[in-house]
């Protein structure tokens, strides 16, 4: 049986823990110390040897992604913070940087020695205002403290931290777009190569991670990269925060290994809300294939979860319960994707469109099932053809769902309407 391993939420009932006192009381800090009198070249070969992979969904390996780095660049370098945290039921960086936000900004300043950069920002969803003014405060605290600014605790590193707000587009959370937005353009993704860590922002070579990425860091530098790969299974090491939504008896955040399973999850969440069955579920996101309860046991680490069809990508559980119509909430998501979508490319502009014009015509029981056929050439159009991740990723509930449960679309045509009953699901309210 695996069990939690509060590490990035262990204070997180402190009522204090946002603050630099609260952080410190339970250690925090002390890596940043260590780290200081390392070299930076040892920091990243600590970070590889932890096999710490992106936890912003893809799962690139930190240490690697550091590594490409060019030795020299006339222009400087640059870290920048992924806190646009914005895929549907994904809620792991914004209770992180609201609980803990000062194990984020020590994991920035030990990357940025790391990478030798003298300059970072943390680019934060627009909408968020709560999280951007907790940020303003700890980064103020942490330069009252001397860990930011110039000559950090003596060590003659310097280092600036911004915190950046978007504007609320889903797409800027894409690393490329990210960047523009950053830079004052309108965010919509840049073609790949070259990747960001050679020509990034300002043309400058740019490390981007997520913020559970870079808050990992301080325990890795702290207790050692053997203790962190000790986690988690033998590709995917080391530890994540689970978010549990939807219908489940208590959820919240669940930070475990790598590997855990759902039905170790549930157990730990209270179950299925009571008097209820599980249906199907997401795995990382509404931009993975969808679940059902087979995949129980599946153990959630990037292999397992991507032999069993799907991806683990930013491991936001959403759970649904008999009561749900898998229609609908395909529906919900694809009407997300089509407002999302930024526009650049067709395949993805026009075929979140369709697919929101399409689904709506059937989850109110006026399609046909030669719709489904349409419905699957059209995601046949739109994944690997779209510029960039938003438009597979938007194939995803649809092509799951008619794989799944190609029989309830099936009930709407012959029933003329939607079976189910909109009231019996909390999840419409
Ligand atoms: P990707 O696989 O293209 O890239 C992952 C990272 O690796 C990037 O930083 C990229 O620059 C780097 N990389 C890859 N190949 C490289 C190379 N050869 N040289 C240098 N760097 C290289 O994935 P992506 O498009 O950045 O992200 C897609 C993922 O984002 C999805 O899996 C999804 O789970 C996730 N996502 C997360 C959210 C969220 O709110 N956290 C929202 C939407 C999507
Ligand atoms: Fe924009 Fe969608 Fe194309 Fe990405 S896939 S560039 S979001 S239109």
């Amino acid at each position: 049986m695996t069990t939690l391993t509060p590490i990035l939420t262990k204070n997180w009932d402190q009522p204090d823990s946002f603050t630099r006192a609260g952080y410190e009381r339970e250690g925090g800090y002390k890596a940043l110390r260590k780290a200081l009198g390392m070299a930076p070249d040892d920091i990243v070969q600590q970070v590889k040897d932890s096999g710490l992979r992106g936890r912003g969904g893809a799962g690139f390996p930190t240490g690697m992604k550091w590594g490409f780095l060019p030795p020299s660049s006339p222009n400087p370098r640059y870290l920048v913070v992924n806190a646009d945290e914005s895929e549907p039921g994904t809620c792991k960086d914004i209770p992180l940087m609201m609980a803990n936000p000062h194990v984020l900004i020590e994991g920035v300043i030990i990357s940025s020695y790391a990478i030798k950069s003298n300059q970072a920002f943390i680019y934060v969803r627009g909408e968020v205002l709560h999280v951007i003014r907790r940020l303003h405060q700890a980064v103020a605290e942490a330069y009252e403290a001397g860990y930011l600014g110039r000559n950090i605790l003596g060590s003659g590193f310097d280092l600036d931290v911004v915190v950046h707000s978007g504007a609320g587009a889903y797409i800027c959370g894409e690393e490329t777009a990210l960047l523009d937005s950053l830079e004052g353009f309108r965010g919509q993704p840049r073609l790949k190569p070259p990747f960001p860590a050679v020509a990034g922002l300002y043309g400058g070579p740019t490390v981007i991670n997520n913020v559970e990425s870079i808050a990992s860091v301080p325990s890795i530098v702290g207790n050692g990269p053997e203790w962190f790969a000790s986690m988690g299974t033998e590709k995917s090491q080391g530890f994540g925060i689970f978010s549990l939504s939807g219908h489940v008896t208590r959820p919240g955040q669940y930070e475990a290994p790598l590997g855990i399973t759902l039905r170790e999850l549930l157990d730990m969440a209270g179950g299925i809300r009571a008097g209820h069955r599980l249906k199907f579920w997401t795995p990382g996101g509404s931009s993975t294939p969808i679940f059902t309860d087979e995949h129980l046991d599946v153990p959630l680490d990037f292999e397992s979860v991507g032999a069993a069809g799907s991806m683990l990508g930013t491991r936001a559980l959403q759970i649904f319960d008999e009561t749900t119509c898998v229609v609908r909430a395909v529906l919900r998501w694809s009407e997300f994707y089509a407002h999302e979508s930024c526009g650049k490319c067709t395949p993805c502009r026009e075929g979140t469109y369709w697919y929101k014009q399409m689904l709506k015509r059937l989850e109110a029981g006026k399609g046909e099932e030669e719709d489904l056929e349409t419905l699957l050439d059209l995601s046949d159009n739109i994944l690997g053809r779209s510029f960039c991740a938003l438009g597979d990723g938007a194939t995803s509930p649809v092509v799951s769902s008619i794989k799944l449960f190609r029989d309830e679309y099936l009930q709407h045509f012959e029933q003329g309407g939607c079976p189910f009953d909109p009231a019996e699901s909390t999840l419409w309210a």
